[in-house]
């Protein structure tokens, strides 16, 4: 099925525009159907935080390579796709070709080359951007009394393109991570700490016990507008699934530049998406299966 052509009936592609503040540019939001690849968060959404992707989701997910291009966005590093997704994950050659992976939100990007992975570029901080980073994070932390080392692993990570505070370190326990800070009120009193403070980069919510800081531009929508020209797609043919579409999440830039997404809560959801959607993409004819987020709306 690799390489189907575009469907034609009942692609509805309606031109909206945004009324994130951030953004001015009227963009195509596809209501549905043209899907000509799709693109997954990896933690939460792929598989569960910090741990392997789940068999299920594995085999859905190499039937899904079958089909289509795929791509997988994430503000960890390589090595957390490494470990969550890609040790053990059983798909062809010509099927893992098929598949892109843009660690650190799409400031790496690596295909399947001669048989492994490979860098095809990389844009990491400068050494005094990470220094100002790294020093402010621990300032807020300590100040907002969320600094408390652990046996977790680091709180700070210095992920080249990337600099993640991690509340609880990052071999926290999820059930740990996901108690730390229900209501999100912690990660916002950190943020507002240390966004003012590194005008010139980008301040980010991540994970649910996490905040990320890139250069100013670096998010997912960043990564996104990497892979579309990589592909030669339009954003209207890609199809966005995650866990951290609200406002606050890492996954917003994708929904907010127009990309048609859905949300899910934890992996389950995505299972369940990816086995519909390897049934829509053998049944032409079928009403999409999934329920996209309303396009946003520019405010009258
Ligand atoms: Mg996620």
């Amino acid at each position: 099925m690799a390489g189907r052509a575009p469907r034609g009936d009942g692609q509805r592609t309606a031109l909206k525009q945004l009324s994130d503040p951030r953004l001015v540019l009227s963009v195509n939001v596809s209501t549905t159907a043209n899907i000509r690849a799709v693109v997954f968060d990896l933690d939460d959404t792929l598989a569960p935080s910090k741990s392997t992707m789940d068999p299920a989701m594995s085999a859905a997910l190499a039937k899904l390579l079958d089909r289509v291009p795929v791509s997988i966005i994430s503000g960890g590093r390589f090595e957390q796709f490494e470990s969550q997704a890609l040790n053990g994950f059983q798909a062809s050659d010509d099927a893992l070709s098929r598949l892109h992976l843009m660690p650190t939100c799409g400031t790496r990007y690596y295909l399947w080359q001669n048989s492994s992975w490979t860098l095809q570029y990389a844009e990491d901080l400068t050494d005094d951007e990470k220094a100002r980073a790294i020093s402010t994070l621990e300032e807020g932390a300590r100040e907002l009394g969320l600094w408390h080392p652990g046996a977790w692993g680091d709180l700070i990570e210095d992920r080249g393109s990337q600099i993640t505070f991690s509340a609880l370190g990052q071999q926290a326990p999820v059930a740990e991570k996901h108690a730390w800070d229900p209501d999100g009120e912690k990660k916002r009193a950190l943020w507002a700490y240390v966004a003012p403070r590194l005008p010139d980069l980008e301040v980010r919510g991540g994970g649910s016990t996490s905040i990320d800081i890139t250069r100013k531009g670096i998010d997912k929508a960043y990564g996104i507008s990497k892979l579309v020209e990589k592909l030669g797609l339009n954003l209207d043919e890609l199809l966005f699934i995650g866990d951290r579409l609200d406002p606050t999440g890492n996954d917003y830039p994708v929904y907010a530049m127009g990309v048609a997404s859905v949300a899910i809560h934890d992996w389950h959801g995505t299972l369940a998406a990816v086995e519909a959607l390897n049934d829509w993409l053998d049944a032409p004819d079928a009403a999409f299966p999934l329920t996209t987020m309303e396009p946003l709306q520019r405010n009258p």
